[in-house]
């Protein structure tokens, strides 16, 4: 195979995943809700089908996803010599953010499955549906079209990027069928209660205080259409927040009346600057983050800067207070 494009031809991904033997999953580094649920979704799937699975992270297992089924097997490429005869890797945009290098990505059957809007597609066989709101919903549809065994946990799996992923059922590409896919997954056993006590009910004090420090750092600006906060990495340190703690933050500030557009900037170890951008009804984030190399969706969108906390702000406001005005009129 090598047809480098998105082909969204959902039978040749049917027939690859069937007709494999050994299939390896990927997803992208600093896995979220959709991105793990994906991968232990699927490897559950796969494994009831009597295939062999292995699943793989670059970043490691994210704490509060620990409660997923089969999160255990989670590893790091490299670490183990799972010979796989197909890879897939799940909700990633392109392959800087699946951790690998194009040497490490080589093998004779690839695939992708994800819904970035600007995926640029690295496997030799792409299914991208930019519209659909997880990940995990189109696998969840494949399943259900296909007749895959889909257990409660795998159904537990894909329910958890569903719900991350929309926001709760809360973003625009939250449509009709959305529900039904999520609707399907209960009548297949997805435990709701336990998504609802490990996801949103268990921040931990010290997320809950570099909540309330970016809350101190945060400024409203534009005539209040942009919200700006940030985070040192001194503040993660001392306050031992890890990594995937931090996700979900940028949202709270995009809460308040009025703004359009929330920044968070995030000082990372290595000094470089994690941009997290989320809009509410016009400003495109994707258009925003691709200007400095980054992407990801519509609403939702992130990059990484190399300047220091106080030049990157003054970048990303430069950019945002432009792309804010050109959104409106557009
Ligand atoms: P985050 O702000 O990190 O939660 O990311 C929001 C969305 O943008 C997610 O869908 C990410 O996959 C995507 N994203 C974040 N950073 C990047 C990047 N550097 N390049 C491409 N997509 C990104
Ligand atoms: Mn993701
Ligand atoms: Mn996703």
């Amino acid at each position: 195979m090598s047809l480098k494009k998105n082909n969204k031809d959902d039978q040749a991904i049917r027939s690859a995943l069937q007709s494999a033997e050994r299939i390896a999953l990927f997803s992208h580094i600093h896995p979220d809700g959709d991105a793990i649920g994906a991968q232990l979704g699927l490897a559950a799937v796969l494994r009831a089908m009597g295939k062999e699975v292995a699943i793989y992270n670059q970043t490691g297992q994210p704490g509060t996803f620990a409660f997923l089924p089969g999160m255990a097997d989670l590893r790091h490429w490299g670490e183990d010599d799972f010979s796989a005869d197909l890879r897939v890797a799940l909700d990633c945009g392109n392959l800087e953010r699946l951790g690998l290098s194009e040497a490490e990505w080589q093998a004779d059957q690839r695939i992708s499955i994800d819904h970035h809007m600007g995926h640029e597609p690295f496997s030799d066989l792409n299914y991208v549906d930019a519209e659909a709101p997880a990940t995990c919903a189109i696998l969840a549809d494949f399943c259900r079209n296909w007749n895959f065994p889909v257990s409660a946990d795998a159904a537990t799996c894909f329910l958890t990027g569903l719900h991350t992923d929309t926001g709760s059922f809360r973003f625009e590409k939250t449509k009709a069928e959305t529900f039904q896919t999520a609707a399907w997954l209960m009548e297949k056993g997805a435990d709701l209660s336990a998504i609802r006590y490990h996801v949103f009910e268990s921040t931990s004090q010290a997320r809950f205080q570099l909540l309330n420090a970016m809350y101190q750092s945060s400024e409203f600006l534009s005539g209040g259409h942009i919200a700006i906060a940030e985070i040192t990495y001194k503040q993660m340190l001392n306050l031992g927040v890890n990594d995937d703690e931090v996700h979900g933050l940028v949202g709270q500030l995009k809460e308040v009346q009025g703004v359009e557009l929330s920044i968070l900037l995030r000082e990372l170890s290595s000094g470089a600057i994690k941009v997290s951008l989320r809009s509410k009804q016009y400003l495109d984030c994707n258009r925003l983050a691709s200007e400095f190399n980054g992407g990801g969706h519509v609403r939702a969108a992130g990059c990484t800067l190399h300047s220091s906390l106080q030049e990157a702000r003054q970048t990303l406001l430069a950019a945002a207070a432009r792309h804010l005005k050109e959104d409106l009129s557009s």
